[in-house]
């Protein structure tokens, strides 16, 4: 099973991605997770990617497909993956797609979780992530058991930097940009399926799940 998750900033990626990979067993590959790994172990990649990441801009595209078409060529992706947050431009989507066809390979679904702006915001500027393993809570949508700490491991959760109000908006209008060409893109190879993400949590999962299970049955 080759996945795609699209969404914008807030759109809930994250939380599904979480949720798909437990029940189908496929790795989670997120470049924003990558990129933030890469900054905090200090690498080469994390240099490139920081600037970037703080404005809320697009990392450029030849690190972002560099770092992906060497992630999924690792022994771990050949039974399938699950992209999240890539591709993000439709040269991304572009580079993906002759990767693959290289490989033989394609994508099944491109699952794309769909929430309007307002709540996007809110959702965003109410994040705060485990800086261990990543989860992420909403202080009113999908709080911890204990308030500030991570259900999993107990560490103190932080706001992300680009999670700011100011940045946010910057994010926002940047992937706005992006998406349409790569939803065109992915609906013309008839590859697209909608997914009302503006409902609780586990119903989200649900609708997703639904799909899911259609190919992999
Ligand atoms: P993305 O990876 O697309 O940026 P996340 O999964 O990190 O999104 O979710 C963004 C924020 O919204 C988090 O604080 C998360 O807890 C919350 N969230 C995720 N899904 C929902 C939902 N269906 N309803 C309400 N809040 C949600
Ligand atoms: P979100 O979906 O909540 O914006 P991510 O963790 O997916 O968060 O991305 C965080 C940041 O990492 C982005 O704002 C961008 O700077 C960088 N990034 C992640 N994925 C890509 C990508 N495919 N192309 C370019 N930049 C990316």
């Amino acid at each position: 099973m080759n996945l795609i998750l699209m969404g914008l900033p807030g759109a809930g990626k994250g939380t599904q991605a979480e949720k798909i990979v437990e029940k189908y067993n496929i790795p989670h590959i997120s470049t924003g997770d990558m990129f933030r790994l890469a900054i905090k172990e200090g690498t080469e990649l994390g240099q490139k990617a920081k600037s970037y990441m703080d404005e809320g801009a697009l990392v450029p595209d030849e690190v972002t497909i560099g770092i992906v078409e060497e992630r999924l060529s690792k022994e771990d992706c050949q039974d399938g993956f699950l992209l999240d947050g890539f591709p993000r431009t439709l040269a991304q989507a572009e580079a993906l797609d002759q990767l693959l066809s290289n490989l033989g390979r394609q994508i099944d679904y491109v699952l794309h979780v769909d929430v309007d702006q307002e709540e996007l915001v809110e959702r965003l500027t109410g994040r705060w992530i485990c800086p261990e393993c990543g989860t992420a809570y909403h202080v009113r949508f999908n709080p911890p058991k204990v308030e500030g700490k991570c259900d999993k491991d107990g560490a103190t959760l932080i706001q992300r930097k680009d999670d700011q109000p100011a940045t946010v908006k910057n994010r926002l209008e940047v992937n706005i940009q992006q998406t349409q060409p790569m939803l065109d893109f992915y609906s013309a190879k008839g590859d697209l399926v909608a997914i009302n993400g503006a409902q609780d949590i586990n119903q989200v999962f649900a609708d997703i799940d639904e799909k899911l299970q259609a190919i992999s049955s």
